[in-house]
């Protein structure tokens, strides 16, 4: 190591991907052992940690930096009377083709009609689209018949709707005021692929804006503004980013206006998070069908109206697959080694520092764990002390540690470590008991 590199990046593949997330513990195909099951991925160790970073860091920016958004947790399964109240029941559908010969199945709106059967290359093969609707149902109680079904929600938006009213009278929240939640949703996709991209069971991050009536075209601004410049600052690159307006024959069924942003993943330009002016449809169509008043009092003014909604819903599997696919880069070094690292912002990497002893005797072990241990409270660590030196480093590199330290003789004399950057490969030599607040600082200067 030590060498510097060319700045060379490979191309970066989906396989290379889904292999290095199988390798390194991040994400494992479902039921893998029987087989696995197409639409499902597990998170393992380090994927949990990349995982949860990332939720944490949403919720921090939506909630704690916002005086005016509140979070909430609702539950997986609602009233079945919600979802013909959003419009899911009906509306909810994507349409499907069957190919005759190979029964593969396709939506009708992403393959060429008339072209051959991708699965099977037979011509002329398809059935005549059908919608098909996309949410899971199942049964709840002894007795399967129709009065029985609930519904795994398809978004966890409709959760925050039906407490809209909890919220204002149990919090002081004043319009205009947020309601943040993350949360599972489950989708029956017909073509799940791209890895984590879209798969049947998936976790949201939606935030729900109320306004009044006529304020809403100014706060769809603040919310494109805001949620592409928290990109921005998890250090996302800006060229692999950018917004899509929805044509009118795009809108869903409640929305005014609507943006994308979408992110360029290793298939293409693809969505990451929608941005919907919703209107007052979803309050509207809850107080219809449930027979309550959902309008709120402006306690200054004296009016009541039902507020307009702007949302912004992510996808948090999605953004996974955006960070990994961002972060990842095969630069070339000098020597012909290939050093792939992931650049992750160092809040969102699962191992923040990784502490290394240059050998096992003469104490150096010991001293080593004893620092891993002390900065266990403040920092995710990892300790590894097998291998040659050069070969941790590459192995922390692959994870995207940011930082690495090692401890050798001049330890024991003089109470210094080297600290390694994972993006420059630059070393420091500092003093033990610097190490905390010299991570805090790189952490928060953090440029990639
Ligand atoms: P798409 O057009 O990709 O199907 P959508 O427009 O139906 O997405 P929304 O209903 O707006 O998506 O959902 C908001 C966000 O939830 C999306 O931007 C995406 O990040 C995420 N999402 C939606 N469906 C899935 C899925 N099947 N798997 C993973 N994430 C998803």
């Amino acid at each position: 190591m030590g060498n510097k590199n060319k700045e060379q990046n490979l191309d970066i593949t989906m396989e290379k991907l889904v292999s290095l997330c199988k390798r390194r513990g991040i994400v494992y195909q479902s039921s893998e052992i029987y087989g696995g099951m197409a639409g499902a991925w597990d998170y393992g160790p380090l994927g949990v940690e990349l995982k949860n970073n990332i939720k944490d860091y949403w919720w921090k920016e939506m909630t704690q930096l916002h005086d005016n958004i509140v979070g909430m947790d609702a539950a997986i399964m609602m009233h079945p009377k919600v979802w013909e109240a959003s419009g899911h029941v009906d509306s909810f559908t994507d349409p499907m083709v069957d190919c005759k010969e190979c029964n593969a199945r396709f939506r009708s709106d992403h393959i060429d009609l008339d072209a051959a059967c991708p699965n099977c290359g037979k011509k002329d093969s398809f059935t005549e689209p059908r919608q098909f609707n996309m949410m899971f149902s199942t049964h709840m109680g002894p007795v399967a018949d129709s009065a029985s079904i609930v519904y795994l929600r398809p978004e966890t938006a409709q959760g925050i709707f039906v407490n809209f009213k909890n919220v204002v009278q149990t919090s002081r929240v004043k319009i205009p005021f947020g309601i943040a939640q993350v949360g599972k949703a489950s989708r029956n996709e017909i073509t799940t692929k791209n890895f984590i991209f879209r798969t049947v069971e998936f976790e949201q991050m939606e935030m729900q804006f109320f306004v009044k009536p006529g304020d809403d075209e100014e706060w769809f601004e603040y919310w494109k503004d805001s949620r592409i410049k928290y990109y921005n600052k998890l250090g996302i690159r800006k060229d692999k980013l950018k917004f899509h307006k929805h044509d009118c024959d795009e809108l869903a069924h409640y929305a005014k206006d609507a943006f994308d942003i979408e992110y360029e993943f290793p298939m293409g330009w693809q969505e990451l998070e929608g941005i919907h002016s919703r209107t007052d449809f979803d309050l509207s169509r809850h107080a219809e069908f449930s027979g309550k008043d959902l309008t709120y009092l402006d306690d200054q003014t004296h009016e009541r109206f039902l507020p307009y909604v702007i949302e912004t819903s992510a996808g948090l599997t999605r953004t996974v697959l955006m960070v990994l696919a961002d972060a990842y880069e095969e630069q070339v070094l000098d020597g012909g080694d290939i050093r792939t690292v992931l650049h992750f912002h160092p809040e969102l990497a699962p191992i923040t520092v990784a502490v290394l002893p240059l050998v096992k005797k003469d104490g150096i072990k010991e001293i080593a764990q004893e620092i891993e241990k002390d900065l266990r409270a403040d920092f995710a660590t990892f300790y590894d002390q097998s291998g040659a030196i050069g070969r941790r480093y590459r192995r922390m590199d692959e994870v995207g540690t940011p930082y690495c330290i090692t401890v050798d003789y001049d330890t024991k004399e003089d109470n210094t470590v080297t600290i390694r950057f994972r993006d420059s490969m630059e070393q420091e030599r500092i003093p033990i008991s610097s190490l905390a607040e010299r991570i805090r600082k790189a952490n928060k200067e953090y440029k990639r």
